[in-house]
């Protein structure tokens, strides 16, 4: 198995995929715990981490956006799939507290790094 998918193995199998359920609308929220940062994972087409985003830039425009990954979408899907992740609920009330908490948690890596 090469390097990158090692990565990805011990990033999907190691805790680090979160997944956060809003109830009861059942709204979905992942989020990866990264060695700098935890990053905002939407699957399959977004995450915040400044790899995806380059690479999502490189291909603009073109068909080639669909499949556009990184670590941490590749590490959801592996831990998704093999049922390895728990989700921790909340009430919907909670939503946007979270939202805005998580915004400025991934804000504040951005000013840090
Ligand atoms: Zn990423």
């Amino acid at each position: 198995m090469d390097e990158r998918m090692k990565r990805v193995e011990r990033i999907a199998y190691g805790k680090a995929v979160k997944l956060h359920v809003f109830m009861p609308s059942s709204r979905r929220v992942w989020t990866v715990v990264g060695r700098k940062h935890e990053y905002w994972v939407h699957p399959p087409h977004f995450c915040t981490c400044k790899d995806y985003y380059f690479r999502a830039r490189a291909v603009e425009g073109s068909e080639e956006k669909e499949k556009v990954s990184c670590y941490h979408l590749k590490a959801v899907a592996m831990a998704e799939g093999s049922g390895m992740v728990d989700g921790v609920y909340f009430h919907d009330d909670e939503y946007y507290g979270f939202i805005r908490a998580l915004i400025k948690m991934i804000y504040g890596g951005v000013t840090n790094s």
